[in-house]
């Protein structure tokens, strides 16, 4: 089990294990948040925080949200609006301590163009 917390530590957030890899992604959301995605199922990551400790951001026809510290600011996952058993997730690796995570390989995917990894 790996944990993280936002900036303040009002929001948690487990994995049950180490990402094998994190995704940098340069699509008009991601670059913005200068995120690091590690990808899980769903229902394999817990997201612990307390009653109106979290925002969320979704725009025009897109199916996530991006959910956020409502103090801090700090960005935390990103989550389908409807969730299932095979429902894949984004954890921001960013908010991990940067030894627990190790030498974890990274990709470029290209959200702003193709959306294929690029290296
Ligand atoms: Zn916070």
């Amino acid at each position: 089990m790996l944990s993280a917390s936002c900036h303040c530590g009002a929001v948690q957030i487990e994995v049950p294990r180490r990402p094998r890899a994190l995704t940098n992604c340069n699509c008009s959301m991601c670059r913005r948040y200068g995120v690091l995605w590690a990808y899980y199922r769903d229902k394999d990551v817990r997201l612990i925080a307390p009653e109106g400790a979290i925002d969320d951001y979704s725009w025009g026809r897109n199916t996530q949200r991006f959910i956020r510290c409502k103090t801090c600011g700090c960005v935390m996952q990103w989550k389908k609006h409807a969730v299932d058993a095979q429902s894949w997730t984004g954890v921001n690796a960013r908010n991990f301590d940067p030894e627990a995570l190790g030498d974890v390989r990274i990709k470029l995917l290209d959200g702003a163009k193709t959306w294929k990894y690029v290296g």
